[in-house]
């Protein structure tokens, strides 16, 4: 997606109840309405829980625009460090703000 090459990360916003998510899905996993918009997010967060495996941190974020999302980590992480998105091609993965 040529969002996540600038560093964004796309999100879904319900029009009706406000809830944002990642997943993609075709109804809003609160109020189960249909009016979904695609926003852009900031690409920055914080780390809210990770799982080591292999040397690979892989871990919850949760975004300023308050919303969560699973990925993998650049280098090491603690919970409660600021992450920002990384620019790619794929999915994010996310890296500490030094
Ligand atoms: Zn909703």
């Amino acid at each position: 997606m040529e969002e996540f090459k600038r560093g964004r990360v796309p999100y879904i916003l319900c029009e009706g109840c406000g809830h944002r998510f990642f997943y993609v899905r075709d109804r809003c996993p609160k109020c189960h309405g249909r009016k979904l918009n695609v926003e852009l997010s900031s690409g920055e967060g914080t780390v809210y829980s990770i799982t080591e495996f292999n040397g690979v941190f892989y871990g919850i974020v949760e975004m300023k625009e308050g919303f969560r999302l699973y990925t993998n980590f650049r280098g090491e992480v603690k919970i409660g460090d600021k992450v920002k998105a990384i620019p790619g091609k794929g999915r994010p993965e996310f890296e500490r703000v030094a």
